[in-house]
């Protein structure tokens, strides 16, 4: 049981209920339709599940990291799309606006989550990846606001979310570059435009799209301004944010989970050569492979998500957040592709959940940080130097980090 409290485990064994009744009739047809799930939406909010970790003076129920990570396995073995909602409505954005935002801006991201908002964050742009601090998109000081121009793709929710949390630089009056900001709208504001819906590979339920910002007008208190400033916010910004590391490894880690469950079960009634074909004893090291793989991932999951608490830091550890993430996304990958062998044809074709899976579980050594880069901020805290991946940024900043 990994040590979880009689409190963790019930709430595991809540969602797992809830998952098997509710969410698995559902993860077909969100595939197929492409559409975002709100009755599946309506019916996680009903249960609790939205807004779990908002405090309980802003009428959340106060609940740990850990408690979402279980919830999050327990939905993500029927339907990843409703995974990353659950996410997303208690990690990622919400946090760094828990972390850093005024009394206004936490009531605000509260009330919206609270009625089953899933808030997108917006960072990526075309010309800015793994590159983030490149971002061009820019909010220029005019008055009492800012004024945001720029362009952002990939963005999660787009067109669904209300709530977004949008990463740009910041121009003083005089057009002096302040460093990076995040800016807090809502959707149907004059100025935010949804700009197109990619086709994806998996995970088709959830709305990957671009975003516009045409003189998108910022009041003020509407800035999210960690302690450090502009200047070296954009640091804090992302640590805050690094809770969503843990919660897209524990979703690729439940899809894993859910392929492993079918295919131990396949194997016990599928029949070649007159046994099952789980006596063959290749199948069985294959599955005492997959099962150390989604140990291990549960594991380090469960301690980055442990590593954010009352009396610690309020967010996990980056460093065990992105080695949870990297390990168990390419594990999840490695798992599912197993359980995809082990039921043959039938794996390969729409008819059976398994090859969604393999399409879902895909994406999780990219979105959030890739795989390599989270592997440089790994070597950055083994080596204790920093690592910028500029060609100019190199040797100047190593010289310095060493002497
Ligand atoms: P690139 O940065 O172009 O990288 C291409 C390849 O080069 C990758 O393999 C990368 O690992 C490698 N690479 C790049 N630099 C280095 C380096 N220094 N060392 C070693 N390898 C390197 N973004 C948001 O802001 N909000 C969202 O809600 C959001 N949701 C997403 C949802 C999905 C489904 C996906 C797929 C992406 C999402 N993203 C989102 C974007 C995501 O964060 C980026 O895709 C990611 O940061 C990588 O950027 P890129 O795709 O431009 O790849």
């Amino acid at each position: 049981t990994y040590g979880l409290s009689p409190e963790e485990l019930a709430l595991k064994a809540e969602a797992d209920a809830f998952g098997r009744s509710v969410v698995s009739k559902r993860g077909v047809e969100i595939d197929q339709t492409r559409e975002y799930p709100w009755d599946v939406v309506e019916a996680m909010r009903g249960q609790g599940f939205l807004g779990m970790t908002i405090p309980t003076e802003y009428g959340g129920q106060g609940r740990s990291f850990l408690d979402t990570v279980l919830v999050v396995e327990e939905i993500a073995k029927h339907c990843t799309v409703a995974a990353r909602i659950v996410v997303e409505t208690n990690m990622g954005a919400l946090s760094t606006v828990m972390a850093y935002g005024t009394e206004k801006q936490k009531r605000l991201a509260a009330e919206l989550v609270l009625s089953g908002d899933k808030p997108a964050i917006c960072i990526t742009e075309p010309d800015a990846g793994s590159d983030a601090t490149s971002l061009s998109t820019r909010a220029d000081k005019r008055g009492d606001g800012y004024v945001i121009n720029g362009a952002k793709h990939w963005i999660t929710g787009a067109g669904v979310s209300k709530l977004h949390l949008i990463f740009a630089r910041v121009f003083d009056e005089d057009g002096v570059d302040q460093g990076i900001g995040g800016f807090l709208t809502v959707l149907g504001a004059k100025g935010l435009r949804v700009s197109n819906r990619e086709t994806t590979m998996g995970l088709r339920g959830m709305p990957e799209g671009g975003l516009a910002f045409e003189d998108l007008e910022i009041p003020a208190d509407m800035a999210l301004v960690p302690p450090s400033g502009f200047r070296r916010g954009f640091a804090d910004l992302m640590n805050a944010y690094n809770s969503q590391r843990v919660g897209a490894g524990t979703v690729a880690m439940g899809i894993a989970s859910g392929a492993f469950e079918l295919a131990t079960e396949w194997v016990k009634t599928r029949r070649q050569f007159g046994r099952p074909i789980g006596e063959f004893q290749g199948l069985q090291w294959m599955l005492a492979d997959m099962s150390m793989q989604l140990t291990a991932s549960r594991l380090m999951l469960y301690a980055a998500a442990r590593s954010r608490g009352p009396n610690g830091s309020p967010f996990p550890d980056p460093v065990l957040a992105a080695q949870a993430k990297i390990f168990a996304s390419e594990a999840a990958f490695k798992v599912v592709n197993d359980a995809l062998q082990l039921y043959g044809a039938r794996g390969y074709s729409q008819d059976l959940p398994i090859e969604r899976m393999l399409r879902d579980v895909r994406m999780f050594t990219i979105g959030g940080g890739t795989a390599q880069v989270l592997r440089t901020l790994v070597a950055s805290k083994v080596l204790g130097w920093r690592l910028p991946q500029t060609r100019d940024g190199t040797w100047d900043d190593q010289r310095a980090s060493r002497s």
